[in-house]
């Protein structure tokens, strides 16, 4: 792995200050000179507050990203990331942070990605008839340190004010919709220079993603050689039948597909009866 990308220049496909994180953990940990580029809209491919709706899955904005880096600066190694708020897959009524880091390399024909899960969020919105109903909203979501955005109503992309991160202005633009409307929407601004909660959900991104591009192929020693599939059957310890449980993981090499199999992954070769659906249907 040493030397593939040792010295060479990586752009940060962002508008949003994300370097502030990931510059220190790619310099460490790959020693690549990290640079953002000026003028680039990331906007384009799609915003949180619904100006711009994003057309594609997270991992295809993040992958364009780092294409609109790459074309707009020359450079041939590239990392993007892409967030999604909404309720935990899991546990519906919690919500969540999920984000997405692509990492391109065009001298190498490498793309190494890396998703992460994340419950700590201040990811929220409601709809307030008074100040008071604001003030304790916003408590709540860590403002001022984490940044607000008003509008007259959920989906409204008029009068929309975004990356509110002080008082005055917070009450002046309250001040303004209870008056026009009678009511307005608050709603946290997720945009990463604004939100440090997420910041920190895409540092522990990048350290999955450094993670999985440290670890190379043990046939032709490519970056990547992660976890691609699970593969269920792991047998139940009383009656022998395979349960849905991990009997194997497969790593697959993206470069020459190369196949390692992890055979019992969590250090044991029988399954619990709980889980089994025909001794704990
Ligand atoms: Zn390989
Ligand atoms: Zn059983």
């Amino acid at each position: 792995m040493k030397g593939i990308f040792e010295g060479r220049r990586l752009v940060i496909a962002t508008k949003h200050q994300k370097e502030q994180v990931l510059r220190p953990l790619l310099e460490e940990g790959l020693k690549v000179k990290v640079f953002v580029p000026e003028n680039l809209d990331t906007d384009l491919l799609g915003t949180f507050s619904g100006e711009v709706q994003r057309k594609e899955d997270p991992l295809s904005t993040a992958r364009k990203k780092c294409e609109l880096a790459m074309e707009m600066t020359g450079c041939d190694l590239a990392i993007a990331s892409e967030g999604s708020f909404g309720s935990h897959p899991e546990a519906f009524f919690l919500p969540a942070n999920e984000e997405w880091l692509v990492f391109l390399d065009h001298k190498k024909g490498l793309e190494i990605y890396a998703r992460h899960l994340s419950m700590e969020t201040n990811f929220g919105g409601m709809e307030f008839q008074s100040l008071e109903e604001l003030t304790a909203f916003s408590q709540k979501v860590l403002f001022p340190s984490h940044g607000l955005i008003l509008r007259p109503g959920a989906e409204r992309i008029d009068e929309l004010v975004k990356g509110i991160t002080d008082q005055k202005s917070l009450e002046e633009c309250a001040a303004f919709l209870l008056k026009k409307y009678g009511k307005g929407y608050v709603e946290t601004d997720m945009r990463a220079f604004l939100n440090p909660t997420r910041m920190k959900v895409i540092a522990e991104t990048a350290a999955k993603l450094l993670e999985k591009i440290q670890c190379c192929c043990p046939s032709c020693s490519s970056p990547g050689f992660a976890v691609t599939a699970m593969v269920a059957g792991l047998p139940c310890e009383w009656c022998g039948t395979l349960t849905r449980s991990p009997l194997a993981y497969e790593k697959t090499c993206s470069h020459c597909s190369f196949t390692e199999r992890i055979l019992h992954p969590h250090d044991k070769s029988t399954e619990d009866p709980m889980y089994c659906d025909r001794c704990n249907p």
